[in-house]
């Protein structure tokens, strides 16, 4: 019996060893945020951490939040719960959670849910490594444990921002706008290439503010000059445009460079100008009409992506339905709509938010159909063309690509059947496209 006792209580002692120092790293919310839990893992692994982001059975856990909309507030919550659950049945050690969420309600989250070990900001990097007994090494500056394929890599150029949109907490969670220095991001860039990346996907709260507080001038297009001359990287992705001041030298870069995919994600939220200005865009609808005419102009095969707003405090039928007669006569390429959620301590908090969840959805909805349709047609014109495709992935039978007009999982795909040809993931291949759907385009290697 005493023998089994102590068998028992070492075979414990050894499992619970074996699990130590074994992190398993949860991002929730954007692709900045997956920047960061790439960087903070880079830093953990460089520390002899065994981390990833797929640890099932690690010890300690660390939840990266998001804390923009009510949706992913509560998606956020959910996953500390989760592992809260997780801590008190006793199959995990260490529960830390930081990123947005927890910058934001840190004094609440500490109050309500006390199984977390400790919480942290979004710029509080070196304190969470301290608490795991890490050292925070700068000469790693930039580099990261990518948790995308390794062919692409998300490319954050700045944090924060200084712009004042009244629905927005995203200042109140990442702060001012803080460009990181040129020599950095090309430094970064090659150390990504020559491991193998392809495609930089470039991101940041607002990419056009870029160098304004460094530099004093926006800097993108002598950013996207730089990084284009890297050898290596085939495809550079532009996301997170603002139309107000937006610098058009950045589209003579795209028309000119072909390793610069012509593609922009330009966040437009609204058509209505009374709405526009409530939401303190410092934009008109007549304004951001005459912006897309000239990137269209600029880069006549350009496929443009916007992200809108549907039921913004004070929205009436009309602006509802300027919003979406401009949706089917402007024709995006890719769109994507929020539902607006009432943000306290923005500046919308102030107004009343009058307009029911689900006639916001039921907008939501109505501009998702119209967009759908568009979507159709326009891949249905691309039946019979030839595209360079960089595929991704195997799914179902099928290899799983994208074209430079399409950035990973938000946009269209490239779909192969894996029994008719043989591709290799992160290469490119020349697709012809056989068939269209809304969202798909199926093909053949030429
Ligand atoms: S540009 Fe506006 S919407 Fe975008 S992060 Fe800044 S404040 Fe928010």
């Amino acid at each position: 019996m005493t023998s089994l006792i102590l068998f028992s209580t070492f075979g414990l002692l050894k499992a619970r060893t074996q699990k130590k120092n074994k992190v398993n790293v949860v991002t929730l919310g954007c692709a900045k945020n997956l920047y960061d839990s790439e960087v903070l893992m880079g830093q953990l692994k460089a520390n002899k951490f065994d981390v990833s982001d797929k640890n099932d059975n690690a010890n300690i856990i660390i939840i990266n939040t998001c804390g923009f909309i009510e949706n992913a507030k509560k998606e956020s919550i959910d996953t500390i719960l989760t592992f809260a659950e997780e801590k008190k049945k006793g199959s995990i050690d260490k529960l830390y959670v930081t990123g947005c969420l927890s910058e934001r309600y840190k004094n609440d989250l500490e109050e309500e849910i006390t199984e977390v070990d400790a919480y942290f900001g979004t710029r509080e990097l070196p304190r969470l490594l301290k608490t795991l007994k890490a050292d925070y090494k700068h000469e790693l500056l930039g580099e990261r444990l990518l948790t995308t394929p390794n062919h692409f890599a998300y490319f954050k150029i700045s944090e924060g921002c200084d712009r004042p949109c009244s629905f927005c907490a995203i200042p109140l969670m990442r702060g001012k706008h803080r460009s990181t220095p040129i020599e950095e991001l090309v430094a970064q860039a090659k150390h990504l290439a020559k491991n193998g990346v392809k495609e930089l996907l470039l991101i940041a709260q607002d990419s056009t503010y870029y160098g304004l507080d460094l530099y004093k001038k926006r800097a993108l297009a002598e950013l996207l000059n730089k990084l284009s001359d890297v050898t290596g990287i085939e495809w550079i992705r532009i996301h997170y445009a603002f139309p107000s001041g937006f610098p058009e030298d950045v589209l003579d870069v795209i028309a000119e460079k072909p390793n610069i995919c012509n593609y922009l994600d330009i966040p437009l939220q609204h058509a209505s100008s009374s709405v526009l200005k409530s939401m303190r865009r410092g934009t008109t609808l007549e304004k951001t009409n005459q912006l897309l005419e000239t990137i269209r102009a600029k880069v006549p095969n350009i496929a443009l992506r916007t992200t809108l707003i549907t039921g913004y405090p004070g929205e009436t039928e009309h602006d509802f339905l300027t919003m979406l007669d401009w949706v089917k006569q402007t024709r995006f390429d890719r769109l994507g709509v929020f539902t607006y959620s009432h943000e306290e301590n923005t500046h919308a908090f102030s107004l009343e938010d009058n307009i029911p969840q689900e006639e916001k959805q039921e907008r939501a909805n109505l501009i998702m159909d119209a967009q759908s349709q568009i979507s159709l047609e326009l891949n249905e014109k691309k039946i019979g063309k030839t595209f360079k495709v960089l595929f991704d992935k195997i799914e179902n039978d099928y290899f799983v690509g994208r074209t430079e007009y399409d950035s990973p999982d938000v946009d269209n795909q490239v779909l192969v059947p894996t029994k008719e040809s043989f591709l290799r993931i992160g290469d490119f291949s020349d697709i012809k496209i056989s068939q269209a759907g809304h969202y798909d385009l199926y093909g053949t290697v030429v």
